[in-house]
């Protein structure tokens, strides 16, 4: 059984409403803010409890991990969306494009091309963000800043269902100037949607006009990367 009050609920409702007041008191928020549940190394009762509070927009980072918990949870939730937030290898393109409806990391033509690929011979259209790498961190995927047009319009070419921009600032230092680089890359783009900001800064994502934030521990706690695979 599913507690009607369980924490995640309880976490999502506070999230739901942090995000509301965000949008309140930002100067141009987007139209619309959506909240990414990010699930990603919680278990199948977890996403439940969520799912079960009526949220219904996920995301994941890993294709092995997504494949094993979600293809039941869509039969009995056949009207929740998962995103794919993580880096993704050309080879699992196969499996990714039957499982996810959105990818927020695309970061080079060569994985774009398998994902129009795939897309056609299993008759799905995906959205599509481009992953921009916006500190230029070399550990970090990502295109980078003065290449993302380039690639923006290589993957326009290919018939994608490109549709925004995501973005994962440095660690430890002030967001803002990231947030506000990407709106620039997206607007320059003609791109509508920002996939921007995480647990600790989405507020201001959502002031520089987050359409989408992917919000993990805040909503299902700490992830615990030694206890599962
Ligand atoms: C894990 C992850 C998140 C969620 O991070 P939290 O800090 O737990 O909210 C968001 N975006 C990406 C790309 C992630 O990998």
């Amino acid at each position: 059984m599913v507690p009607t009050n369980s924490a995640v609920a309880a976490n999502l409702e506070y999230i739901r409403a942090r995000i509301e007041a965000a949008r309140a008191s930002a100067v141009a928020p987007a139209p619309e803010t959506h909240l990414i549940a990010v699930s990603k190394t919680h278990p199948v009762e977890a996403i439940v409890e969520a799912l079960e509070a009526s949220h219904r927009l996920f995301g994941e980072s890993k294709v092995q991990e997504a494949l094993a918990k979600w293809p039941v949870l869509r039969e009995q939730y056949p009207d929740a969306e998962l995103h794919m937030i993580g880096a993704l290898q050309t080879n699992k393109a196969k499996e990714a494009v039957g499982l996810f409806d959105a990818f927020h990391s695309v970061d080079r033509v060569k994985l774009a091309r398998a994902i129009a690929a795939e897309g056609e011979k299993q008759g799905r259209n995906p959205k599509i963000f481009v992953q921009v790498n916006i500190g230029e961190e070399p550990q970090k995927s990502g295109v980078a800043p003065r290449e993302t047009l380039a690639l923006v319009e290589e993957v326009r070419a290919l018939g994608l269902n490109l549709v925004g921009l995501m973005c994962v600032p440095p660690f430890d230092v002030a967001p803002a100037p990231y947030f506000g680089l990407l709106k620039k890359l997206g607007r320059d783009a003609g791109l509508p949607l920002l996939s921007m900001g995480m647990s600790d800064d989405f507020e201001i994502a959502i002031a520089f006009g987050a359409t989408h934030v992917r919000v993990g521990t805040a909503i299902f706690g700490a992830r615990d990367y030694g206890a599962k695979a």
